[in-house]
């Protein structure tokens, strides 16, 4: 059994999105084992993508990060990382393929509706990031 970190962006939470992302991880034998609504501080944003730091987007994506309300979930099953991501589509929704969140309902490369873990290293990070043991369901 595999973990990974979802987020539903403000993009997607403002657009009213979040019931169509949650309904194709229940369709997909993908269990949610915890989740909650938070709005990040810039210091919470610039913290979880510090990978990027060095990119030229990387002010935009935190500012964007911190416009609004997210959605956060920890999500388990099987091969769950690929397939949560096969779900997600491409990060630029022009070249995600037909059915994806992505493709569906993305506006532009960062307005992308939702994040997912790529590695299980990063996801382990990643949910330590936002939820602490007691918040997450066994
Ligand atoms: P992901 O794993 O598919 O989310 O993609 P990355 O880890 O490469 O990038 C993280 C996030 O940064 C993406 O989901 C986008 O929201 C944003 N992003 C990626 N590439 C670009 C870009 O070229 N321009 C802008 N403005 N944002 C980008």
């Amino acid at each position: 059994m595999e973990k990974t970190l979802s987020i539903i962006k403000p993009d997607g939470v403002g657009r009213g999105l979040i019931g169509e992302v949650i309904k194709r991880f229940e369709e997909n034998n993908i269990t949610i084992a915890a989740m909650k609504m938070i709005h990040m501080t810039r210091a919470q944003a610039r913290g979880f993508y510090a990978v990027h730091k060095e990119r030229p987007f990387f002010d935009s994506l935190t500012d964007f990060m911190i416009s609004g309300p997210i959605v956060v979930m920890m999500l388990t099953g099987e091969d769950v990382i690929v397939r949560y991501r096969k779900l997600m589509g491409a990060t630029n929704f022009e070249e995600a393929e037909e059915g994806t969140i992505r493709r569906d309902f993305a506006t532009d490369i960062e307005k992308n509706i939702v994040h997912g873990s790529d590695a299980p290293e990063t996801a382990e990070f990643e949910i330590n990031y936002f939820f602490n043991s007691f918040e997450i369901v066994r």
